[in-house]
């Protein structure tokens, strides 16, 4: 007996796919799965994490509709995996947030920004709120760098207190007995398989989409949107270090490195949100779990609006605009901050997380041991 319905149809697919085996090579998935003969709830929370959704095993499988086995391990897993974040969210209080995502994110996102907005205008006179304002510490002439670093902070450090938790539920969830950091090359091989998107790619053929013509549109969208993301985040850090370490205050030169890795990363990030989109709009509805597309998109335009708003903010920084920008810009990277631990950002936690313990487990087989059962 399973915990819930879904794992229960997991559970039935696997033990169908553990005696065909046909799609092992295409992904993690089916040779973590052979190395089992029953499956826990751990087990299979594991193995939709480890999904990838390329979609291949749909396209590719004899049993699939409208086969009386009615296989259809994507889409099984996609409602697996979104059920098992639900479950692992801290605090729990906090895990409804994760059913009906899109408009519970669109909420918060909006009443950021209405409080960035307002407060800019309470703290702040007409003038400067429409003044311009030009040269180190422009930004914080609407509000003190103080008040941005300890808000900022806090929300940061909060998104990865609740994401920590997550995964240490998640950890304990699919039995691992030791710390993820006690097996560094499993650790170096999952950063690997991570930055490369080992799995993405049907076996090597790419994604299915509209069609079962795959293509490799979705890896390449997520590559710009991931390395964009990462971009941005390691300008935010160096522009930290200039403001504490050298004294210098933002907004900086247009050569600056903080300004060139956020305008590399902006730009990333928003190529690769708008493909994704476009991509998601054409995938064969039958490997989508329809309930979580608001989720989906609030995430991807989420991520759109934080680089467009930035790259705004930074073209007309030296006008009238800027105060309302300041606060638009502000609103959308608290609101995402807040909800990375209750939305679709997880998902990269969580299958980085599956990808270390595959790594271990293929290292253990390859040493002869079994994995426990
Ligand atoms: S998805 Fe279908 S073809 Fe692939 S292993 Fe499972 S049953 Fe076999
Ligand atoms: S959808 Fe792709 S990644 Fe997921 S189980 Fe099927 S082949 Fe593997």
């Amino acid at each position: 007996m399973h915990g819930t319905s879904t794992l229960e149809e997991a559970d039935r697919l696997m033990t169908v796919c553990n005696s065909c085996r046909y799609c092992e090579g295409l992904c993690a998935v089916f040779p973590a799965m052979e190395m089992r003969r029953a499956f826990s709830d751990g087990d299979l929370n594991y193995f939709a994490n480890l999904c990838h959704a390329c979609g291949a095993c749909y396209t590719d499988c004899q049993f699939s509709p409208p086969h009386e086995y009615d296989v259809n391990v994507p889409k099984t897993l996609a409602v697996a995996r979104a059920e098992s974040w639900a479950a692992y969210a801290w605090p729990r209080a906090f895990s409804g947030l994760f059913a009906n995502n899109g408009l519970a994110i669109s909420i918060i996102a909006a009443l950021c920004v209405a409080a960035f907005v307002f407060g800019f205008a309470a703290l702040n006179d007409r003038q400067a709120m429409v003044g311009i304002h030009t040269g180190p510490g422009a930004f914080y002439a609407l509000m003190p760098h103080s008040a941005m670093a300890a808000l900022f902070g806090a929300a940061l450090l909060y998104a990865i207190v609740a994401l920590a938790m997550g995964v240490r539920a998640f950890w304990r969830d699919i039995g691992e007995p030791i710390g993820m950091l006690a097996d560094p090359p499993s650790l170096w091989q999952a950063i690997k398989d991570t930055a490369g998107l080992r799995y993405l790619d049907g076996g090597g053929v790419g994604c299915v989409n509209e069609d079962e013509r795959p293509t490799d549109r979705r890896k390449i969208y997520h590559h710009l949107t991931f390395y964009g993301f990462l971009l941005c985040f390691a300008a935010t850090c160096v522009a930290t270090l200039y403001h504490y370490l050298l004294a210098r205050e933002a907004p900086y030169p247009f050569w600056d490195l903080p300004v060139v890795l956020g305008t590399s990363g902006g730009i990333g990030l928003l190529i690769g949100p708008a493909g994704l989109l476009f991509e998601k709009s054409k995938r064969d509805p039958v490997l989508v779990d329809e309930k979580r597309t608001g989720m989906d998109v609030a995430f991807i335009l989420m991520l759109f609006l934080t680089s467009f708003t930035g790259i705004a903010l930074l073209l007309l920084r030296d006008t009238s605009a800027m105060g309302p920008l300041l606060a638009l810009h502000l609103g959308v990277v608290f609101s995402l901050f807040i909800t990375m631990p209750y939305g679709k950002f997880v998902h990269g936690l969580y299958r980085f997380v599956a990808l270390v313990r595959y790594a271990r487990e293929r290292r253990m087989m390859a040493g002869g041991a079994s994995v426990p059962e």
